[in-house]
């Protein structure tokens, strides 16, 4: 039996009809999406179940980035059970409820078990459980100076800053642009006060990601022929608390956690 190294393939087994139920919008993003790992032919309900089984014999798994995530996940849990909670917490600016870490992002309690696990109310993705295991690895405890430098300056940023700029600010820039009131509003319900600086944004907010690394998200609107402007500054003493790849993590995932409220929440139930 031949192993398929072409989508094209699969896609011929499917239904052509992209109508998305598999999670995916179109047939031939699912057909790649399976042959990278990353979904089951079992997702598509109108695959019939033979087809399916001879398919799937001739499908090698190959490692996928969720892969490599679970394992980058299961290296800190196991050096975050090391750790004697009850002396690190008082520098992670955390507590200790029933021998678990408590550790409070965006106003909700993040509980890190003594072997690493997560617990919490919230959905629970890389982008969010890599940043708080590195945190508890990495985290001195230096209080914020309130001197707000541009992520590219931190130590280490140098190879992070292009995709820092480009999968966070910009994307958070575009959903303030279509979608104002309910960023703030969004923005607020997480904790964000806002605060008045001398680089003269309309708005400017911190918010607490992790207890002792604030961002400060400043927000210029769009005005006749100019476009609107947004960035996200750390306070200097970051990079003493995390590091630079678990900021952009974190950043990330607090995007990502925005797009799928706004995709809820909207009145169109659309981002743009
Ligand atoms: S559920 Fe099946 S038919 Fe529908 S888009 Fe996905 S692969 Fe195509």
């Amino acid at each position: 039996m031949s192993e398929i190294k072409n989508p094209l393939e699969i896609y011929a087994a499917l239904a052509k009809t992209n109508c998305g139920q598999c999670g995916v919008p179109a047939c031939m993003a699912f057909a790649a999406a399976v042959l990278q790992g990353q979904k089951q032919l079992v997702a598509c309900p109108y695959l019939d179940p033979a087809v399916c089984g001879q398919l799937s014999q001739r499908i090698v798994r190959r490692r996928s980035l969720e892969d490599d995530h679970q394992q980058a996940i299961q290296t800190l849990q196991r050096e975050v059970a090391g750790l004697d909670f009850s002396l690190v917490a008082p520098r992670l600016g955390a507590r200790l409820v029933e021998g678990n870490l408590a550790i409070n992002c965006l106003g909700k309690d993040f509980l890190i078990t003594p072997s690493g696990q997560m617990v919490s109310d919230c959905h629970l993705n890389h982008w969010i459980y890599v940043p708080l295991l590195h945190y508890c690895l990495l985290c001195k405890g230096k209080k914020p100076q309130g001197e707000w430098v541009p992520y590219a300056t931190l130590p280490g940023a140098a190879e992070w800053s292009q995709y820092f700029s480009h999968r966070c600010e910009e994307p958070l820039r575009q959903l303030a642009d279509a979608h104002r009131d309910l960023v703030f509003e969004l923005l607020h319900l997480f904790g964000a006060k806002p605060v008045t600086l001398s680089g003269g944004a309309d708005h400017s907010l911190v918010i607490l990601p992790l207890p002792k690394v604030p961002f400060l998200i400043n927000y210029w609107e769009p005005e006749e022929g100019f476009a609107s402007k947004l960035n996200i500054l750390l306070d200097r003493s970051a990079a003493e608390n995390i590091n630079a790849q678990a900021i952009n993590l974190l950043a990330r995932g607090i995007i990502e956690m925005f797009r799928q409220l706004i995709l809820r929440h909207s009145r169109d139930g659309k981002l743009f």
